[in-house]
């Protein structure tokens, strides 16, 4: 019987966490994360860059263990966010995966689609195929009190965006946020929000238009903002900064291509953030010219080596480190614009018991532990009821 217990009480331990883990994995020139629910499932948001496969895979192995993945979602189709999915697909059951869809021809793509679509026939894979599915903007993914928005994502995006060819594939990228005891962090891909070289203080525009747009409906603001597209002068707009108000900016990238751009950084530093909360995954970086030199060292960054973990935790502030590091404390540089609760933003929250929450509800503040709807009438759908 203690033996039972005692196996009973591991299983138990190893299926149940207090917070969300996210780990930014260092993967050159590239992008690849997964995260941690409360309730153990795995979320991976984009695979990585080509030539980092082993090592990427590695990270995802060490971080998900024997767990399944019940969201897989690539940002887009350029190779340096898809590398490991077919490894990823191979090796785990994965529930569901959200993607543009968008055909490229790269060895990459091709083993990343064979991959999805063979998990796709034999039935154990969702694959939610931009291409043929509408995924409607605010749609809303629950694991055990924290909540995934999907944001934005197009197979292609409007022609009306107006853009050029490498700019017209990142801007459909997914963009999703995470939200976890008030706490949120936001995954952009290689999300687009300006015309490279245009003045600082130009408007947003493409994607990054988007979000801000639909801001009062679908908040975009984030404790934790993964920059788009690596820090290039195409995205991060200061109008889109102003938006998120991230206290804590990650710039994705590698010994490649000069991402983070100083221009970009500098948009950051203008509105008043301090270098030290902008973390980057090549750390130490000297490539020179238009790169941001802020940590450079006498050497060319490696992959590997500037693995970045962001916890959202059950109670009190995020933890955002280098791994390895210690904790970044970063307080808020922007005020937050306030949104205006409306029909359409609200949150209706799902007690563990089950009982549907509006903001009138007196518990509603008090109740941290929630299955988020878009909706009430969804929410009694789902099972839930209304409070006495
Ligand atoms: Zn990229």
């Amino acid at each position: 019987m203690k033996l039972l217990l005692f196996a009973l009480s591991l299983f138990f331990s190893a299926s149940v966490y207090s917070n969300v883990e996210t780990l930014i994995i260092d993967t050159g020139p590239g992008h690849a994360s997964v995260t941690r629910f409360p309730n153990g499932d795995i979320m991976v948001f984009d695979t990585g860059h080509w030539s980092y496969q082993s090592i990427v895979m590695e990270k995802f192995a060490a971080f998900i263990g024997d767990a399944d993945i019940d969201l897989l979602i690539t940002s887009h189709s350029d190779a340096d966010h898809l590398a490991t999915t077919d490894e990823l697909l191979n090796n785990y059951q994965v529930h569901r995966v959200i993607r543009p869809g968008k055909v490229r021809d790269t060895a990459t793509w091709r083993s990343h689609n064979d991959a999805i679509v063979s998990a796709g026939q034999s039935g154990l894979t969702h694959d939610i195929n931009l291409i043929n599915t509408n995924l409607p903007i605010g749609t809303v993914f629950n694991f055990g009190g924290a909540s995934v928005t999907y944001l934005s994502g197009f197979h292609e995006p409007p022609v009306e965006w107006n853009l050029e060819h490498s700019e017209f594939l990142n801007a459909g990228s997914i963009v999703v946020r995470v939200l976890y005891n008030g706490h949120s962090i936001l995954f952009t891909g290689d999300a687009v929000g300006r015309e490279e070289g245009s003045a600082a203080d130009a408007p947003a525009i493409a994607t990054e238009r988007l979000l801000i747009d639909n801001a009062v409906h679908r908040p975009v603001q984030s404790d934790i903002l993964i920059v788009p597209h690596h820090g290039s002068d195409d995205a991060s707009s200061t109008e889109f900064i102003k938006a998120v108000a991230p206290r804590w900016v990650i710039f994705p990238a590698g010994h490649k291509y000069h991402h983070p751009v100083a221009v970009t950084a500098k948009r950051f530093t203008d509105l008043g953030y301090n270098e030290d909360c902008m973390l980057r995954t090549d750390l130490g970086d000297n490539e020179g010219g238009k790169e941001w030199s802020h940590g450079a060292t006498g050497t060319g960054d490696k992959a590997n080596d500037d693995h970045i973990s962001i916890v959202l935790q059950d109670t009190g502030d995020p933890i955002v480190r280098y791994v390895g590091g210690a904790a970044v404390n970063c307080p808020a540089v922007l005020s937050v614009g306030v949104v205006q609760p409306t029909a359409d933003n609200v949150i209706i929250k799902k007690s563990r018991s089950g009982i549907c929450h509006t903001p009138a509800s007196s518990w509603y503040s008090r109740t941290k532990n929630f299955d988020a709807f878009t909706d009430l009438a969804s929410c009694l759908a789902s099972g839930g009821r209304l409070p006495n």
